[in-house]
């Protein structure tokens, strides 16, 4: 049978992940949290004891170390050598540590495998960096989602201001500008819409209006097929 493909990239906080979850709901496909997968392999580095950027005790770890995710009522759970790090990849720390092991090649190609083999099987949504350009060249629909830094922050801020690992408006703007800069200016599979990858920049709109948009756009795509 050939699946579905959909594929939402585009910078840190720009709402990927609720919008992809939005659309797989809508559609019944799986939802793929790709940026999970690039987490863990930061939790584990740090973990052992390895700077970020520290790439031939990372690639040598990756030898021993087995990523894996499933879904547990529609919710992606990510593990690491068989434990659940879920919960524990959602620090800044792990977020600044994500991007910079992302950029290590033999990070990138040790994960690709799995992000590809569930699109093979399923009709998925899947959302990252490099789905339109690098894991599915030949996503049926690809979008590449963005928004204004300071929009992108705040909503950040938002999200998090009342929890334990709450932090200020200003540093996750200053977190967020250095990785969309890492992401963007990395050799290996660069933050960057694919040439036909549709833009769309939310800043301002509520995410019900993006996923009215997105959804207008899908559609269209997919009659066109
Ligand atoms: O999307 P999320 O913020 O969870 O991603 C964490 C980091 O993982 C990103 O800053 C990026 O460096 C990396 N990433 C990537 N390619 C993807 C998904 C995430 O390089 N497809």
């Amino acid at each position: 049978m050939r699946t579905v493909n959909i594929a939402i990239d585009g910078p840190a906080g720009a709402g990927k992940s609720s919008l992809a979850k939005a659309i797989a709901s809508k559609l019944g496909y799986t939802y793929i949290d790709t940026g999970a997968l690039y987490r863990a392999v930061a939790y584990k580095t740090l973990n052992s004891g390895y700077s970020p950027s520290d790439k031939d005790s990372i690639t040598s770890m990756l030898l021993h170390t087995s990523i894996s995710f499933r879904h547990i009522n529609g919710n992606q759970r990510v593990y690491v050598d068989g434990d659940d790090v879920t919960d524990k990849i959602r620090t800044n720390e792990i977020s600044s540590a994500a991007s910079t092991v992302s950029a290590i090649s033999d990070v990138r190609a040790f994960l690709l495998g799995l992000q590809r083999d569930i699109a093979a099987k399923e009709n998925t949504v899947m959302d990252g960096r490099d789905i339109g350009t690098v894991v599915l060249p030949s996503a049926d629909v690809k979008i590449f989602l963005t928004a204004s830094a300071e929009d992108r922050a705040m909503r950040r801020y938002t999200e998090q201001k009342d929890t334990p690992h709450c932090v200020s408006y200003e540093e996750i703007l200053s977190t967020m500008k250095k990785r969309d800069k890492n992401d963007s200016e990395r050799a290996v599979a660069p933050l960057k819409p694919a040439d036909d990858a549709i833009i769309l920049d939310n800043s301002g709109f509520e995410p019900e209006q993006t996923l009215a948009y997105a959804l207008q756009i899908i559609e269209n795509r997919l009659n066109a097929l």
